[in-house]
């Protein structure tokens, strides 16, 4: 299927759901005349209409379809975004925000309309040293800013295996693998400079460490994922490099221990600040792309501290790796030099590209449109590895039964109770596609049931839309929607994404959550037993009860 049928049927889609306000097929939003406009306001270097940069901005790196946009804009300042929003807004057209397109949820696919890509906004705007901040445009991409701040000392602490653009961090709420010791997104932006759907421009804080009067606009605005605001500029906090930093890689003959281990190792209240787990299907794949000394394959931890000398930082990780050796970590691999350990966190970030080395598999089995679906679940600690777990019994028992190849590639945070579960499959192939969609949404009711979020970091986008209503409640999404309304009444920002289309009762395709049985210690040791229960999937249903429904 071409690019443009790819697009039709996404918009078809979209439209037949309700979430797009009317059905595009055979009108544009961008007449000539609003074309006109928008080049007089952005400048004609600035706007695109047709070609290659039409068929860039139609994805991200999600297994999402592609959905062209019918022009791509890039402002060069918070005045120019304003301008563009002001033509969009009185015009109704689409606009859809993206930084680096390196969202795994489809959030900065377009469904018509203009793609406004902040990229060139790029630049340092003030290093306020003594109040370790930075004010900067929203498209700096995170190594971009480390290679600035780095020759000052400095770093910032908000670190995804991606590079992606700050404002994409902001509008995801992202987080990564620094998260453990220093937050996500959320508690690193001081303040934010947006521009509303009408072209309002507004400060949502002062670049004060402390701040109590009015409403707190800065946090509205994150985790929005371009459906309130366009965010612009950004003051993050920064901190100092540390003087000694070291890792430690430790592997387990079993989840149940790698997982103690981490509760362990967060309760020591060690300066950790990466603690990463990888299961075996992970590891395995990592051995097949690494050209370096293969991993055991079992489950394993990636573990760094930070602190504020050499000594403290070896001390640290000696007081770590005997705190998971009690837990039945072993073969122990410490990494102290710079290089050594950037060899080891290359490795644990290639994570997710490591997972294409199953690419093969694929061919063999015949696929045609190879796509690489990524997971986003979070639980409460305690739940992290009994998730774990009966997500890989599902896709091994479904692999089994369904005869569809179902690598389960999952890796994570997991001292903050977050995976990704990466697996390729056959787009072209519909009966693969409804096996997968039906392990995935297994997964989400599961993780719901545990009282977690369908998504720790990477967002609703357009793949998680149908989980948002079990997750939140039919009472906040209509509050979130009131919101919408306020800030965007003609709902021209990003239109599809994040929230469910309103009016509509939950779907068939919508996820239920059914209650799971309690958890049963075997003893005060074994934290994570979970003896005394049929697997978790049994008590999953594809469709409610009318009861479970009402409850
Ligand atoms: C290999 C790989 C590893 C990854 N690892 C991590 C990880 O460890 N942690 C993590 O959190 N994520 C991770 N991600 C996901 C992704 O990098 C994040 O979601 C990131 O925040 C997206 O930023 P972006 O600039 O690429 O945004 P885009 O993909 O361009 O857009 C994402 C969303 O943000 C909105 N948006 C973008 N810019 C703006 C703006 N200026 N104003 C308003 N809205 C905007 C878009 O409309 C869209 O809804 C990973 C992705 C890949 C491919």
């Amino acid at each position: 299927m071409d690019l443009e049928a790819k697009s039709r049927e996404v918009l078809a889609r979209f439209t037949e759901e309700g979430h797009v306000r009317q059905s595009l097929e055979g009108r544009k939003y961008l007449t000539p005349f609003v074309v006109g406009l928008l080049v007089e306001c952005a400048g004609k270097e600035n706007i695109f209409t047709s070609g290659p940069e039409l068929e860039k901005h139609s994805a991200d790196h999600s297994h999402h379809l592609p959905c062209l946009p019918e022009a791509v804009i890039y402002p060069r300042s918070t005045e120019m975004v304003s301008e563009v929003m002001k033509i969009c807004h009185r015009q109704r057209v689409p606009v859809t925000p993206c930084g680096a397109r390196t969202g795994l949820e489809g959030g900065c696919i377009p469904l018509g309309g203009v793609s406004l890509d902040l990229s060139k906004m790029n630049q340092v705007l003030k290093l306020h040293r003594e109040e370790l901040q930075v004010h900067v445009q929203a498209g700096i991409k995170k190594e971009m800013l480390n290679d600035y701040l780095e020759p000052q000392g400095l770093f910032f602490q908000v670190d995804p295996a991606s590079n992606p653009s700050l404002g994409g961090m902001a509008a995801c709420g992202s987080s990564g693998t620094l998260c453990c010791n220093y937050g996500t997104m959320k508690e690193n932006v001081v303040s934010l400079t947006v521009v509303l759907a009408d072209g309002t421009v507004i400060s949502t804080r002062r670049g004060v460490r402390k701040n109590s009067t009015g409403y707190d606009l800065t946090h509205l605005c994150m985790g929005q994922e371009g459906t309130l605001a366009v965010i612009a500029e950004l003051v993050v906090k920064v901190t100092p490099l540390p003087k000694g930093e070291s890792s430690l890689q430790v592997a387990f003959r079993s989840l149940q221990d790698c997982s103690r281990a981490v509760l362990r190792l967060r309760e020591a209240r060690l300066g950790l600040s990466r603690c990463e787990l990888l299961n075996r299907q992970s590891v395995e794949s990592l051995n097949a792309m690494s050209a370096g000394k293969p991993l055991e394959v079992v489950p394993t931890l990636f573990l760094q501290v930070h602190a504020i000398s050499e000594e403290a930082a070896a001390q640290e990780v000696a007081s770590a790796q005997g705190i998971v050796a009690e837990c039945g970590g072993e073969g122990f691999v410490v990494a102290t030099g710079k290089e050594d350990q950037k060899a080891l966190w290359d490795l644990r970030r290639a994570a997710y590209y490591a997972c294409q080395k199953n690419r093969q598999h694929m061919v063999h089995y015949g696929a045609k449109d190879i796509r690489m679906l990524s997971t986003d679940v979070c639980v409460p600690l305690g739940n992290f590895p009994r998730l774990i777990e009966e997500t890989e019994q599902d896709y091994a028992a479904t692999a089994r039964a369904t005869k569809v190849p179902l690598l389960c590639n999952i890796f994570g945070h997991a001292a903050d109770g977050n995976f990704h579960c990466v697996v390729l499959y056959d787009h072209d192939n519909v009966r693969d596609r409804e096996v997968l969609e039906a392990l995935d949404r297994r997964m989400w009711s599961r993780c719901l049931a545990l009282g977690g979020s369908v998504s720790g970091e990477h967002g609703c986008g357009m793949g998680k839309v149908p989980a948002l209503q079990a997750e939140w409640g039919a009472e906040a999404i209509a509050l979130m929607w009131r919101l919408k309304k306020c800030l965007d009444e003609q709902e021209i920002l990003n239109p599809g994404k994040l929230l469910p289309a309103r009016g509509r009762s939950p779907t068939k395709t919508s996820v239920h959550v059914v209650e799971l049985p309690k958890l049963v210690r075997r003893s005060r040791k074994d934290h994570f037993a979970t003896a005394g229960f049929k697997p978790l999937h049994t008590f999953l249903q594809a469709e409610p009860s009318k009861e479970a429904l009402l409850a």
